[in-house]
């Protein structure tokens, strides 16, 4: 693997991410939620900040890349977006664009739905998605901009990647969402293994991230919304996957 990453809490439940690549000595961070934490674990490992990659306009995702780029005069890649909201952007990528980081290789998927700018990138040499406030770990982002049939497109997107692509998602909001997943799907084994997971996990102080999307496949109602039997835990027996999807969205904002 040429990638290091290292994951970096900042704010309240944000992670920030930092990717290097050892053969450049490149590094990007994937969002920059806050400059300190981030500057503080660039120092710590000796690593010079070359990028950063944004997933979408949001405060709590941009907020620390002026400070950065004032910093580190790195180059700051944005999603392509018509009302240009993210300041500071020196590139604006779409689907299919693919973004350098030294040696590393970044693929654009366009996963609107949370915002509708919203952008994930996916690391394929080193088996890495880095998917923001689209994809949690037991959850989804909240449809703020756009539809739940475009959300639901979005999660489609990501779930077709493969089983060993490890999520590395915009917020620690893991507990939370075991607690709501478990009411829908109380009998899911993988859910019940994931819940004792996060349990010892945030016992001992340590994130929930990453975790491999096939555990996600198998333990994430949001992303089973297609699976007849999670309709009809919620009465939606024969719906559409996106209806089912936005019925367990509301659920989870009510809840
Ligand atoms: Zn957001």
């Amino acid at each position: 693997m040429a990638a290091d990453i290292r994951i970096v809490p900042c704010l309240t439940d944000n992670f920030g991410y930092l990717i290097h690549d050892r053969s450049s000595g490149a590094t990007a961070s994937i969002d920059a939620p806050e400059a300190a934490p981030l500057i503080a674990a660039l120092e710590k490992e000796g690593w010079k900040l070359t990028d950063i990659l944004v997933t979408h306009h949001h405060g709590d995702h941009v907020g620390g890349i002026a400070e950065l780029k004032k910093k580190y005069h790195c180059r700051v890649v944005a999603p392509h977006d018509a009302n240009a909201k993210i300041a500071d952007a020196d590139l604006r990528v779409e689907e299919g664009d693919v973004v350098k980081v030294g040696g590393l290789s970044a693929r654009v998927l366009e996963t609107p739905g949370h915002t509708l700018d919203h952008i994930s990138y996916v690391f394929d040499d080193d088996r890495a998605l880095f998917a923001a406030d689209t994809l949690f770990s037991i959850g989804c982002g909240r449809v703020f901009e756009g539809t739940y049939p475009m959300m639901w497109e979005s999660l489609l997107k990501l779930r077709a990647l493969p089983d060993d692509y490890k999520l590395y998602c915009g917020h620690e909001y893991t507990a939370s969402n075991v607690k709501f997943a478990l009411t829908i799907e109380p009998d899911n084994a993988a859910l019940q293994a994931r819940a004792k997971q996060v349990e010892q996990q945030r016992g001992a102080g340590q994130p929930t991230i990453p975790v491999t999307l096939g555990e996600e496949k198998q333990a994430n109602v949001f992303l089973r919304a297609d699976v007849p039997a999670v309709a009809a835990a919620i009465g939606f027996a024969g719906e559409s996957a996106a209806d089912v999807f936005g019925e367990i969205r509301e659920r989870k904002n009510n809840s």
